[in-house]
């Protein structure tokens, strides 16, 4: 039996059919999923519109919308082992990365902004009219649209439904087709904190789901995490009504590795960078730019350090790499790294689909890479690591364009003990996030997002408050 939708408070049956979620490990149907068609998402946008001006959510008191973030954080973690083990079947992450990073950075979001609710400030402005007070409130954008990828669909939907609901907007959910069903349990959770009905409704399906909600008019905002090309067609399908649109995008973002680098910590942070998720991550570093003088001996301890990991399911709590998200997305990953030895790069380990059920691909390294190689230039959000080199006298300049040479500007990463090089070149890469000696780390507190074509606006931190909010002012002349 297929799972349902959530609209206007009740679990109704979706009028598309349903379409299969997969364990990507084994291979095996774990549930069909409700399909939203365009008459099931009418439904659910009216809903959230309902709910939007109804004064059972709209005249909640800031400590009161507190209160059902604080208890729906609490659900997440009463149910964390169930949640965890959830996203591993359905997604492939390793439980580790489940429980840490997917389960219990998605209770922490829920705490953090739940704690913003009651310090959404105004500001009052020094206007030049005589016996005016100015002041600004911050007000909800309406209806969002959150629509998330496949990689961390629990803690990437944490990101973006935890700051909606903290400013007084109403949602529609709208997971990614191949890994729903942490969202699903988390819509029921938050039926189960008393969220008020409709505030929060669920429309699963697949990209058509997504586009019917981008084009919608009663739609007033959509937060998208995905490829760049969707969010393209997301800026585009957006204009009828000019929705709010936050994108977080793709990436293709480089490490740099200096002369007098901890090479064994970069090699570990590169490690853990480059192959989290199975490298399934928009800020995997996945381009090195390694100081000749260090060159072999990086490649050597990389190519050590990635064979030597163990694939398998990610149940199994000795693996360190799961499969890959999906069939398609394996033969993507195939695709670009057959590009890499004809086009003149080395093969140092890896290089093929690996066991013989579920999406495994083998952790890969290349050297000798140039800077136009596919391998170089193409987000392969797998296990694929590309070494390319510098020379010692290359201007710190050549390397910030080198770096810059891509229409991406997510995550960079700068391993090096000298402090000025280090500033200089987290002060010329061009994206939105630079880690000096250390894997690329999201964290709610800091901004997240990316320049040129790695997306539009920030989330997390104060960010999340904007992207989620209409400044108002407000002016009242009280004199003559
Ligand atoms: P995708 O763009 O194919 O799909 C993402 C979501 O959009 C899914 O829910 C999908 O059903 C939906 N969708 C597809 N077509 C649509 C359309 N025309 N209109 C509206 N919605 C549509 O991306 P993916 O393959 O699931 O995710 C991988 C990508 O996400 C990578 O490029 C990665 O870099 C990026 N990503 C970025 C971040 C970040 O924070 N910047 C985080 C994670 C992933
Ligand atoms: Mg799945």
């Amino acid at each position: 039996m297929a799972t349902k939708l959530f609209i206007d408070g009740e679990w109704v049956e979706a009028t598309g059919g349903s379409i299969a979620t997969l364990n990507p490990a084994t291979e095996e149907v774990l549930a069909e999923v409700a399909f939203a068609g365009k008459s099931d998402v009418d439904d659910a946008v009216n809903s959230a519109r309902a709910a939007f001006n109804n004064p059972a959510w709209r005249d909640l008191l800031p400590v009161q919308r507190a209160a059902l973030l604080f208890r729906l954080a609490d659900l997440i973690g009463a149910h964390a082992e169930e949640l965890a083990e959830l996203e591993t079947r359905d997604q492939g992450q390793p439980i580790g990365v489940s429980r840490a990073v997917s389960v219990q950075g998605a209770a922490e979001h829920f705490r953090y902004y739940a704690g913003w609710v009651t310090k959404i400030e105004g500001t009052t402005s020094p206007i030049s009219f005589p016996n005016t007070l100015q002041y600004t409130r911050r007000e909800p954008i309406g209806v969002c649209a959150l629509i998330t990828p496949w990689n961390f669909p629990l803690m990437i939907l944490a990101w973006k439904l935890a700051p909606a609901l903290a400013t007084g907007n109403t949602v529609v959910i709208k997971p990614a087709e191949q890994t729903p069903l942490t969202a699903i349990r988390l819509v029921e959770l938050a039926a189960e904190a008393g969220f008020p009905r409709g505030v929060i409704n669920l429309a699963t399906g697949d990209g058509s789901t997504g586009a019917a909600l981008v084009e919608h008019p009663g739609v007033d905002k959509v937060s998208f995490t995905g490829s760049t090309a969707v969010g393209k067609s997301i800026v585009r399908a957006s204009a009828g009504n000019l929705k709010r649109v936050t994108l977080e995008l793709g990436g293709k973002n480089p490490s740099i590795i200096a002369a007098d680098a901890d090479i064994n910590a970069a090699v570990g942070g590169n490690i853990a960078g480059g192959t989290l998720n199975s490298g399934q991550v928009c800020a995997a570093y996945s381009r090195f730019y390694v100081n000749k003088k260090r060159e072999d001996e990086f490649v050597e301890k990389m190519a050590a350090g990635m064979a030597g990991l163990t694939l398998g399911s990610g149940l199994d709590a000795t693996t360190q790499l799961g499969p890959l998200v999906s069939a398609e997305h394996l033969a993507h990953v195939e695709r670009l790294v057959a590009t890499g030895v004809p086009q003149g790069a080395e093969l140092i380990t890896g290089g093929a689909r690996a066991m013989d059920k579920g999406y495994f691909f083998e952790p890969t390294v290349f050297a000798g890479v140039k800077d136009t190689m596919t391998i170089a230039t193409d987000e392969i959000f797998g296990p694929v690591l590309s070494v390319l080199s510098y020379d010692d006298d290359d201007e710190l300049q050549e390397l910030i364009n080198r770096a810059n040479a891509t229409d991406y500007g997510l995550a960079a990463t700068i391993w090096t003990k000298d402090l000025t090089a280090a500033n200089r070149l987290a002060n010329g890469i061009r994206a939105g996030a630079i880690f000096i000696n250390m894997p690329p780390i999201p964290d709610m507190a800091a901004p997240w997002g990316g320049f040129k074509s790695s997306g539009w606006g920030r989330e997390m931190g104060p960010y999340s408050i904007d992207a989620y909010t209409e400044v108002k002012g407000v002016w009242m002349h009280y004199g003559e």
